[in-house]
């Protein structure tokens, strides 16, 4: 993997105006997995089935350079025998068809090629490879400790640190909301919440402010606005999915908004993700 150098400069909303919870926490061993229960689950179990959707949309036996892009640059850690889900990388049912359908439509919502140019306005263009600068070993857990828990970044003293997508975050949430979630968690390698825990009506994952989010870094983006743009450019400007997924992305924006800053940032998104300014006095808006 490359670790770019980059700097983000401004992150900016699709118009004029301007995840999931996942949590920093100390690493722990991962137990044996069952992977056949996670290929039992069926794609019902998102509502819109937006996985499927993918999965459908994609070319797959064209693709496989892709594939092997995001295997590489993602460094997939310990997912080797998963239901061969790397030569069948659009069955939804396994683990690795999910996260590799998530990681495509970080990637390509927008474009069908890629940019690594953070300066570009449309972060979807540049989702993929940002991520992958930034994230050492992408893992996955079976184990569902808590069901509010989609997706955590750990840091082991000597290194190995790894990013983590829980059943819950493959499994029970429509596809951008794991691709939102992956931006979160990228985010976090250099940068954890910067809140307590309660000051957020979430009680978790708690951003001081929508331009003050990370403890490492004073008046920096957080992984709540990392999680929250590319939600907005999703709703807003993506080819791929279907209107439902995208006026589900405002939705979970939206639920970020007013639930994940310490202080509101006074605005939320319409159903096509572009912003507009609320009036909450009691948040001091
Ligand atoms: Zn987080």
């Amino acid at each position: 993997m490359n670790r770019l150098v980059m700097i983000v400069v401004l992150l900016s909303l699709p118009a004029a105006m301007v995840s999931a919870q996942a949590e920093l926490e100390p690493a722990t061993s991962t137990p044996e997995c069952d992977w056949n229960t996670w290929a039992g689950i069926p794609n019902a179990m998102t509502t819109m089935g937006g996985h499927q959707d993918i999965a459908l949309t994609w070319d797959c036996p064209m693709s496989h350079g892709v594939i092997d892009y995001m295997w590489r640059e993602m460094n997939f850690y310990k997912w080797d025998g998963i239901n061969n889900g790397y030569d069948a990388p659009c069955n939804t049912a396994t683990p690795i068809g999910r996260a590799l359908n998530a990681l495509l439509l970080m990637g390509y919502a927008t474009t069908n090629n890629p940019s690594c140019d953070v300066n570009g306005d449309n972060m979807l263009d540049w989702a993929l490879c940002w991520s992958a600068s930034w994230v050492e070993q992408f893992n996955v857990s079976c184990v569902q400790e808590d069901p509010t828990l989609l997706g955590r970044t750990s840091y082991y003293l000597l290194g190995s640190d790894y990013t983590t997508i829980m059943p819950n975050g493959l499994y029970r949430q429509e596809i951008e909301r794991t691709s939102s979630l992956i931006m979160h968690e990228s985010r976090h390698w250099g940068c954890g919440h910067n809140a307590d825990d309660d000051q957020c009506a979430r009680r978790g994952s708690c951003d001081q402010s929508w331009d003050n989010g990370c403890d490492e870094e004073e008046s920096q983006p957080g992984a709540n606005r990392y999680d929250v743009t590319w939600l907005s450019w999703y709703a807003n400007y993506s080819i791929r999915g279907s209107w439902l997924l995208q006026s589900d992305a405002s939705v979970r924006a939206n639920e970020i908004l007013s639930s994940g800053f310490r202080r509101d940032p006074c605005f939320r998104l319409d159903e096509n993700g572009i912003p507009h300014h609320i009036s909450l006095p009691d948040s001091g808006c």
